[in-house]
């Protein structure tokens, strides 16, 4: 692999791309050279959230923010973010909370335009559960942030009498001050400002009302444990459950298991056999049946990769053989590089490098890298350091990258270059990761 996979400045078209996963190049890029040629795509991506997976990726609005302000973009953003949240949701730009986000950064960095946006965009969103800029509010301007969010809020529910907000301003902000300092600034609050009053009644209701962490994890385990195979085959069949519960599976008694895999092997149709299957990528049933690898070889592409991931599972010869079928094929869309997982051994990598053929679609690219990621994470070895590269600089999604990263400095190994460039990226676990290792 190129020992450094880019040199700046970037095409506009790697610009673009850095963008959308979250390398730390894009920033560098703008640092160095400035904004020519690209400074359409800057304020594009501060309307339009261009993240890979935004459910499980870190939020990109404060980092496209930051690209925005180095771009010397900050006062046209502040304006047409201003201008989009208080628009509303449209086609044209992203929603107010990933708004909030860029509108967040710039006001850190000065924009005051950004920071009015904000305090005008405090307001309940659609399914009035949360209010919108609340946690960027407080992140802002900490604790006067929290009172002016506090009766605002306060003053919403008084005149909205049986709301039952999700949110609580009061956890989201550990680290930048602590909740006791946050519970005595709103108690002496409570005199001068009558609504932050509501506020502090409506989360004490909310604590007593929600069971404690522990109590709704012993209720789950009682249900998972009451229920039988029948109970779960009935949900298969009756498409209640679209997943097995993964608690389930792991608490089953062995013998429960085996005429679930049972079941299982009964099934002809290939959604219900896919929901069997991808309950057994949890847990095995001991002894490895011949029926299961026939599996891999269904008809169906979601049974197959189902199977893929439940034969991974097993130690055996029979697996490895497959798995080394599939990699000379060049087949990796379905998870079966999944099935190196426990059945490789030193110098695999250097065959399965040749061999690898990357799809094109970026979904299946990232399902196919966080296969190698798998497969390669807890590998001590130096055989480790390409694959975690390739997942590094390839992924689209910044917290398969944060985890590939994670590793390489833990063993280590990643070059200067990495190191450097992380420095930057838009996910702070791999900002941190890289602040710990040698430069
Ligand atoms: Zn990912």
């Amino acid at each position: 692999m190129n020992p450094r996979p880019f040199s700046l400045p970037l095409s506009r078209e790697q610009f673009a791309a850095a963008t959308r996963a979250g390398l730390g190049r894009a920033l560098m890029h703008v640092a160095q050279h400035g904004a020519e040629g690209v400074d359409d795509l800057i304020v594009d991506c501060c309307l339009r959230d261009p993240t890979f997976d935004p459910q499980c990726e870190c939020a990109r609005g404060p980092w496209i923010g930051e690209i925005a302000v180095a771009a010397g973009l900050g006062d046209i953003v502040a304006e047409k973010v201003a201008a989009a949240l208080r628009r509303g949701p449209d086609d044209a730009c992203a929603g107010p909370g990933y708004l909030c986000g860029v509108a967040l950064s710039l006001a850190r960095r000065g924009h005051d335009v950004a920071r009015a946006a904000l305090y005008e965009g405090l307001k309940p969103d659609d399914d009035q559960l949360a209010f919108f800029a609340a946690d960027e509010i407080v992140e802002l301007d900490g604790i006067a942030g929290l009172l002016h969010v506090a009766e605002q809020i306060g003053a919403w529910l008084s005149a909205n009498p049986g709301s039952q907000l999700h949110c609580s301003p009061l956890d989201s902000f550990v680290g930048r001050f602590t909740r006791n300092e946050a519970e005595l600034a709103l108690a002496a609050a409570v005199e001068s400002r009558t609504p932050v009053r509501a506020y502090l009644d409506h989360l004490k209701e909310a604590e007593a009302r929600r069971a404690s962490p522990g109590d709704q994890r012993a209720a789950r385990a009682a249900e998972l444990r009451g229920m039988s195979v029948d109970d779960v085959v009935r949900g298969i069949e009756s498409a209640a459950l679209r997943r097995v519960p993964i608690g389930w599976v792991r608490q089953a008694p062995v013998d429960a298991l085996r005429e679930f895999a049972e079941r299982m092997h009964c099934e002809q149709d290939p959604s219900r056999l896919g929901c069997y299957l991808r309950a057994f990528a949890h847990r095995a049933v001991p002894d490895l049946d011949a029926r299961l690898l026939r599996l891999a070889d269904h008809a169906d592409s979601a049974v197959r990769s189902a199977a893929h991931r439940a034969l991974a599972l097993y130690r055996d010869r029979q697996v490895r053989a497959l798995a080394l079928r599939r990699a000379r094929a060049g087949r990796h869309r379905e998870h079966e590089l999944q099935l190196f997982l426990n059945n490789r051994i030193p110098g695999d990598w250097a065959r399965l490098r040749t061999w690898l053929r990357w799809p094109t679609d970026e979904n299946d690219i990232h399902w196919a890298l966080m296969d190698l990621l798998d497969v390669f994470q807890s590998d001590p070895t130096d055989e480790a350091v390409e694959p975690l590269l390739i997942v590094s600089e390839r992924t689209p999604c910044s917290a398969c990258r944060s985890h590939a990263v994670e590793r390489l400095v833990k063993l280590h190994r990643a070059p200067d270059w990495l190191i450097e460039e992380c420095r930057f990226d838009v996910d702070e676990r791999t900002r941190t990761a890289v602040g710990t290792a040698a430069f």
